[in-house]
Parts: structure tokens; C-alpha cells; sequence
């Protein structure tokens, strides 16, 4: 007997962004980038990602805000920049 499912959700954490406030706790943290894939499963075995959500999440609650690729190469770029700018600075 063959088990499959989908559905599976996995997240990747991209690191922190930028601060923003969350509407569902009331507070004002750093939020992550995050990726979520949902999978497609083979005996309970993730096997190829059929589902990519980009999205940023509040750390504290956990509710997020989906977000486009654009938006997620976007923020990626922004982020490498200032990790290049703080190791200036250090310098
Ligand atoms: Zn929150």
C-alpha cells in the first residue's frame, strides 16, 4: 500500500527584517522572513515542494503577512546591504 498525502508545510526562517508592529498581539518586534513550502508526501516523507508562500511572521504570535517573490527578492537584497554596511562600520 502506497501512503501519500499533501499538504505537509514546512518554514524556512530568512532572518530578521525590519520592526514592525503586529495587530494581532500589540507589539512591536522584528519580524523574520520566511519561506513556506507545502509538500507533497510519500509514506510521510517529504518529496517535492508543490506550494512556495513567501511571507514575513511576527515572532512573537506567529501570524504572518504573505508577501510576493518580488517583494521577498526585494527584502533579500536589503538585508544582504545592510549585513555589508554594519561590516563596514566595523572596520
Ligand atoms: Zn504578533
Amino acid at each position: 500500500m502506497i501512503i501519500w498525502g499533501w499538504g505537509r508545510v514546512t518554514k524556512s526562517k530568512k532572518g530578521d527584517m525590519f520592526q514592525k508592529h503586529c495587530d494581532y498581539c500589540n507589539q512591536t518586534l522584528m519580524w523574520r522572513l520566511c519561506v513556506k513550502r507545502t509538500w507533497f508526501t510519500l509514506f510521510f516523507i517529504p518529496i517535492i515542494p508543490y506550494r512556495k508562500v513567501y511571507c514575513v511572521e511576527c515572532p512573537n504570535c506567529g501570524s504572518y503577512l504573505q508577501i510576493t517573490k518580488e517583494q521577498y527578492k526585494e527584502i533579500m537584497e536589503e538585508m544582504k546591504q545592510k549585513r555589508m554596511v554594519q561590516n563596514d562600520e566595523r572596520e
